[in-house]
């Protein structure tokens, strides 16, 4: 078995560094194959300031898998945006949005009170010569503006071109061609046992396959490359604090971040670069081996899951709108973490809006020139019904009830929202409909129903748009 996965290891390696170089001679050599550079740092602070400070500089095992002919972020999505200079010419070389842990943190209760520390990193095409990397953070009224710089010589001692420690598992799941072409999704198991192997590699296809039979992936199939990587772990199941149970799992995924008991998140960033670094990836899902409902999103970072809920899929692809494309969740009647503090401010993302006049409307291209902005939907006969689901939702958590009374519970939620949306005349139009981004009044979604508002398994119009563009980001 062992050698087995050393061989699979192997050629998935050789594979990635032969294509990159095939591109550019038309015969294999490795040593044009671009590499990939990681900046790994401490992001420190509290509600009102924070610092940076490097911890150190790797060079991953595979060669770089992003689009060599898209260098620059041309949509960034995210609350932060950073840019690599050369340091000799000022010519920008890369730059990608992205947000992160740190940055839902900061508007939590917790960070008006302590400090808190949590490591982050930037990954780019490894420079030849010295490079300026400038880090962003989004401001609502002036856009980015610079927060940190800090210059990397690649010559220097202390970039660490290690191979990391690793035992488990690296398999393809689908590949359609050269990583540098190809959307590069990773997918990484925690809280399977090596027993569990087989579950694994059965969970993994199971989450691609939904993923792949929901537009727009099911069209853009073909535009990814999916892999897969199983650290091997003694321990069945992953933490979740709020039930005493705590377990030293290889990515360290939990439940209850921020004391949000569904919020399924890793904050050992370390271990899961280091580990994901075993494959050539641009995005990432984490499933956690178990059936308690949860999941969290980050553009840019991961999505995550657990495998044996009756919304795994849904969650596993709901999660990946948050992660892949930078969508906004369009709910609003579900308690969050972290408080909203900008007010009605005109978010970033693109399926959200607080703007309610059709002609400058971000998603005006797709509304009819008859359907009425705002656009009527039944949001009182939701909001009755929503306010009962919700306290039954929490009742089920403080009883410690079986993971089934919860199942039973979306499900019959799921079949109301159906019937009720059915009814809507401008059920299938584009156009302004109140409540998203977590707030029921002044912000609005362009569609009734989407998977980023409730369980239903579509993406909306605009939602699509947006996850096309980030396709076409890293395949053109
Ligand atoms: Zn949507």
């Amino acid at each position: 078995m062992k050698t087995i996965i050393r061989i699979l290891i192997l050629s998935i390696f050789v594979l990635s560094q032969s294509v990159y170089a095939a591109n550019k001679t038309g015969t294999v050599n490795l040593k044009e194959a671009v590499g990939t550079m990681r900046l790994d740092y401490f992001h420190t602070g509290n509600s009102k300031q924070e610092f940076f400070s490097v911890d150190e500089v790797v060079i991953e095992p595979h060669p770089w898998a992003g689009n060599p002919n898209q260098p620059i972020d041309t949509i960034p999505r995210g609350k932060y945006l950073f840019e690599v200079f050369d340091l000799k010419s000022s010519k920008l070389l890369y730059s990608r949005s992205f947000s992160s842990i740190y940055g839902e943190w900061e508007y939590t209760g917790e960070a008006t009170r302590v400090n808190r520390t949590f490591h982050e990193s930037l990954r780019f095409p490894a420079p030849k010569a010295k490079v300026q990397v400038v880090l962003k953070k989004r401001s609502y009224s002036e856009g980015f503006k610079e927060i940190w710089r800090t210059e990397i010589d690649p010559a220097h001692m202390f970039v660490n071109t290690g191979k990391p420690r690793f035992d488990g598992e690296v398999f393809a799941v689908i590949e359609n061609g050269d990583p540098a072409k190809k959307v590069d999704l990773l997918i990484m198991g925690d809280g399977y046992s090596k027993k569990e192997s087989a579950k694994f590699h059965a969970d993994v296809k199971r989450l691609a396959d939904a993923l792949f039979a929901t537009e727009p992936f099911k069209s853009r199939q073909q535009d990814f490359n999916v892999w897969a990587v199983l650290p091997n772990s003694d321990i069945s199941g992953i933490s979740r604090p709020s039930t005493g149970v705590h377990k030293d799992t290889p990515l360290a995924l939990r439940y209850d971040i921020f004391g949000s008991e569904r919020y399924m998140l890793t904050l050992d960033n370390k271990s899961f670069r280091e580990i994901a670094s075993q494959a050539p990836y641009e995005f990432v899902e984490i499933v956690a081996n178990g059936e308690t409902y949860g999941g969290g999103g980050i553009y840019g970072l991961y999505g995550t899951t657990s495998s044996d809920n009756d919304w795994s899929e849904y969650v596993f692809i709901h999660e990946f709108g948050h992660h892949f494309a930078g969508l906004a969740d369009e709910y609003y009647a579900s308690p969050v973490a972290q408080a909203m503090v900008q007010g009605l401010a005109e978010p970033y993302e693109p399926n959200v809006t607080a703007n309610t006049n059709k002609n400058t409307l971000k998603w005006q291209q797709y509304v009819k020139p008859l359907t009425p902005i705002p656009t009527h939907w039944d949001k009182e006969a939701y909001d009755v019904y929503s306010n009962k689901y919700q306290k039954r939702r929490r009742e089920i958590r403080a009883q410690k009830l079986p993971e089934s009374i919860m199942n039973e519970l979306f499900a019959a939620n799921s079949r109301f929202q159906k019937d009720l949306f059915s009814k809507n005349k401008y059920k299938n139009e584009v156009g302004l409909f109140e409540g998203a981004n977590y707030e029921a009044n002044g912000y609005y979604r362009s569609e009734q129903n989407c998977i980023m508002f409730t369980r239903d398994q579509n993406f909306c119009h605009v939602c699509s748009h947006a996850i096309e563009q980030i396709v076409d980001l890293y395949s053109k």
